[in-house]
């Protein structure tokens, strides 16, 4: 059984006979994000040669050295399982030696720190941050930051931590994955949704629909349409079923992490919605009530905030006004590029996805997008040797 909480990037056939608002199975643009960026093909695989090159040379900790001023680097992880390869099962859970790799890498070319100190004058370092709050946080890679004095903050989905509040992605792939071996047609509303679960691959391929046709809809409506989804398969969300990798931090573990001093904690919400989607009241309550709930357990103020989804589009102005209203000091999003503390927006920052092939990322953090901007100004064309991703913003 998978359960992944994001899209996939399948492009599922057409679910749907008839539809109202909804677009089952509509084509998806969203690309996976691949672990270590391991299938990375054509000119992904001479850009990483190059890099591989000047990785095992001194070349990046003397460019590291010259691009560090006034640069933070902010890399965002969720969740990780053991050993050096991907699990099958949880594709999208990143071994946990290769985020070990990471940590090592991050603490040769800039030093570590902690998102309170991001805004200090002439800040330099990297920043690692946690989404949505898997024990495997505590399990895993607990371990790996005590090891190497690595600071990092994860923000927490209330809901889910609570155990009251499944993420949705997880709860949906929970029913297509368990549910009986047969066709049907499932009726909501005016649509309705053919689910062909005669074979794993449909099965994926009908989460994959479901997923990109429910962020569409507000976090209520994915709810009922859960519920209803339910009933119609004749089963429960049921935490007992969810594996170990995929349960949530317990209360305690939040605690332990916090005392140790090396972590500190955000809001990411309770309930994981696509927040553009939600009404400002809606949005109110989920951003307000997280971080009642974080400060009722830690008995701290909670200062950060980090978007679900973290696309420009997955938020709007109004969630800006909230946060801002919220008294957050940082808030994140899931938009690729560096920080400059001394002209940053601290209300939209953004970080790196975990998919980095190692010598991508002894590139980022060494100074690199500093170094193809600095270039570019000067009407060099080195830039176009990067993936588009790593140039700078
Ligand atoms: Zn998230």
């Amino acid at each position: 059984m998978q359960f992944q909480e994001h899209q996939l990037e399948q492009q599922a056939p057409p679910l749907v006979e008839s539809s109202g608002n909804l677009e089952f199975g509509a084509a998806g643009t969203n690309v996976e994000r691949n672990v270590g960026g391991a299938s990375r093909t054509g000119p992904h695989r001479w850009h990483s040669f190059l890099k591989g090159i000047l990785r095992k040379s001194c070349l990046l900790d003397l460019l590291s050295c010259a691009t560090a001023q006034d640069r933070v680097e902010i890399l965002l992880y969720h969740g990780f399982c053991l050993g050096s390869r991907p699990d099958p099962r949880f594709p999208k859970l990143m071994p946990i030696d290769l985020f070990e790799e990471h940590v090592r890498i991050c603490a040769r070319y800039l030093p570590p720190l902690s998102l309170d100190q991001l805004l200090k004058p002439g800040s330099r370092g990297v920043v690692i941050t946690f989404d949505d709050g898997y024990a495997n946080n505590f399990d895993l890679a607990f371990p790996v930051l005590r090891k190497y004095r690595m600071p990092a903050t994860v923000f927490l989905t209330t809901g889910f931590v609570d155990r009251s509040t499944p993420l949705w992605g997880n709860w949906l792939e929970f029913l297509v994955m368990a549910a009986q071996a047969r066709d049907s047609v499932f009726e909501w509303r005016d649509s309705k949704v053919n689910l062909p679960l005669t074979s794993s691959l449909r099965r994926t391929e009908v989460v994959a629909g479901l997923m990109r046709a429910l962020r569409q809809l507000p976090i209520a409506d994915v709810h009922e349409f859960l519920r209803a989804l339910e009933n119609h398969l004749k089963l429960r969300f049921n935490w007992k079923n969810v594996p170990n990798l995929l349960q949530p931090l317990t209360w305690d573990q939040v605690r332990t992490m916090r005392q140790s001093g090396l972590v500190s904690f955000g809001c990411h919400t309770v309930s994981h919605p696509v927040l553009s989607r939600c009404t400002r009241e809606a949005q109110t309550l989920e951003i307000f009530e997280s971080k009642r709930r974080i400060e009722e357990e830690l008995g701290e103020n909670c200062t950060t905030f980090a978007y679900p989804y973290g696309k420009h589009s997955d938020y709007t102005e109004a969630t800006k006004e909230i946060v801002r209203s919220a008294g957050f000091d940082f808030v994140l999003s899931a938009e690729s590029g560096s920080t400059k503390p001394s002209t940053c927006n601290p209300y939209e920052l953004p970080r790196w996805g975990a998919d980095l092939e190692l010598n991508e990322l002894s590139f980022l953090v060494s100074g690199g997008p500093a170094l193809s901007g600095y270039l570019k100004k000067h009407g060099w064309r080195w830039e176009r040797t990067l993936p588009s991703h790593l140039t700078e913003h």
